[in-house]
């Protein structure tokens, strides 16, 4: 069985609704369906709940548009014998968002606990439209099966739990039913709230039901034609990509190729379960396909992506010995309070350590190690942090990537000739990837550089 993902301009309109119509309906037998909210209306409920928390009346006309946006589209894409039930049920999941925002006008406040349940209604409302469209749809409501608990102020999805309750909500499907889900939406264990997984978390609720179910392939349907070796907007000639593994497009991703949530790749990467990402404007397209190991005529190197936002944190050593393995207790003192690091190559590790971390983690991070080191600091063993912001991390993507550091010199040489500064070098955090941290405002020219000298 398939299990399927549609994203938001997929959902958006009543163009898009009709491929969707039709690519599902001409799967043979079951599937399952995950659906986002109708494009851009996330981003919509929750400026609407910022209008709404201060007072400001126009949330009334913000949620006029909301309200006719989707009758526009129910009236366009649902048979008539269904429209005045389509019609009722999502009326009322829009009452019911009204009398939130109202709340949210009245107490002058948005908590996060009240924003979860207002952008629960995008795929709340979609899911219930897409169910009525398709022949055979049948919704099955993920708030009952998908689940997530507290992670720091992160909500995480309940792996084990999500599992059972997903087997359970699965098992008896009808032989061409199509099950259609809202993506994205979840409830904590623990309150019963309702939770989400993060923005574009409709993927990984997509990776969460075919592992559950150990689906033939997890199709994720987008805008695009799949995983491109660079950003297309940044450079005109990158070409898509027929084929990555597992950990190629995870470190893309890692990397801001914008193509798949992330955490998506982990549930599905476990169980063998391949993802294919296919275009619904253009569903002839082959797509990108990812799975466990590589393709004899796979490109050398899949990709190059840049991710912005990145500091980078160095401190002396000044006495410390080895034994008192600094460098690992840095890391895991920051691993430990969930920053992500980006371990950078240390050409003198007795004597200066570096890391690259997210900027917005930075602070925390000085803060963190300067807790874990406090004994070293106070003997005068270490030296101060210094911390440098507006960074970026520069990635190459492909097999075997940390043993090419022929190519790797020849990359660094060239950018350096042409003024780019390399403020640090990382063979990566797998084998995959090597990576170049450069200053922000020289990133494009990074991506277009390294990509011309890759695919020329
Ligand atoms: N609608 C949610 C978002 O816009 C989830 C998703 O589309 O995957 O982030
Ligand atoms: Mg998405």
């Amino acid at each position: 069985m398939k299990v399927l993902k549609f994203g938001g301009t997929s959902v958006g309109t009543v163009e898009s609704l009709s491929h969707v119509k039709k690519i599902v309906e001409s799967i043979e037998g079951n599937a399952v369906v995950v659906v986002s909210a109708l494009g851009g209306l996330t981003d919509k409920l929750i400026a609407t709940a910022y209008l709404a928390a201060e007072g400001n009346s126009e949330w009334h006309s913000e949620m006029d548009a909301i309200i006719s946006r989707h009758m526009h589209i129910i009236e366009n894409v649902i048979s008539p014998e269904r429209k005045n039930q389509v019609k009722k049920d999502v009326n009322d999941y829009l009452d019911e968002l009204k009398r939130n925002y109202e709340g949210v006008e009245l107490i002058r406040s948005l908590p996060s606990h009240i924003l979860d349940i207002i952008v629960s209604f995008g795929e709340r409302i979609s899911s219930t439209i897409v169910a009525a469209m398709i022949k055979n749809g049948e919704r099955h409501d993920s708030l009952e099966f998908i689940k997530t608990e507290k992670w720091f102020d992160k909500n995480i999805a309940n792996r084990k739990l999500t599992d059972t309750l997903i087997k359970e909500e699965f098992k008896n499907l009808m032989p061409d039913e199509k099950a259609i889900v809202p993506g994205f939406i979840s409830r904590d264990t623990e309150t019963n709230e309702i939770t989400n997984l993060g923005r574009g978390g409709s993927d990984y609720s997509g990776a969460l039901i075919a592992a559950a179910l150990d689906a033939e392939i997890l199709e994720i349907w987008t805008d695009v034609d799949g995983f491109m070796t660079s950003d297309p907007r940044i450079v005109k000639d990158a070409i898509v990509i027929d084929h990555l593994t597992f950990t190629e497009s995870m470190e893309l991703c890692t990397f801001g190729a914008k193509v798949i949530y992330p955490p998506t790749i982990y549930p599905v990467f476990h169980k063998n379960i391949p993802i294919k990402i296919l275009n619904t404007f253009n569903p002839e397209a082959p797509g990108t396909l990812i799975t466990d190991s590589h393709h004899k005529d796979d490109l050398e190197v899949k990709g190059v992506s840049a991710l912005k936002g990145i500091s980078l944190l160095s401190f002396q050593i000044l006495k410390a010995d080895i034994s008192e393995d600094i460098y690992n207790r840095a890391l895991n003192s920051l691993s430990k309070n969930g920053v992500s690091i980006i371990p950078v190559a240390n050409p003198d590790p007795y004597s200066e350590l570096n890391f690259a971390v997210p900027e917005k983690d930075s602070i925390r991070s000085i803060d963190i190690l300067a807790e874990e080191f406090a004994p070293e600091i106070s003997k005068g063993k270490l030296g101060d942090f210094e911390r440098k912001d507006k960074l970026a991390a520069v990635a190459l993507v492909g097999e075997r990537m940390k043993t090419k550091t022929r190519l790797a010199a020849r990359i660094g040489h060239s950018l350096r000739r042409q003024g780019i500064n390399i403020e640090a070098y990382s063979p990566g955090n797998s084998d995959t990837t090597i990576i170049f941290i450069v200053h922000e405002e020289k990133t494009s020219e990074t991506v277009r550089s390294v990509h011309s000298m890759v695919y020329k």
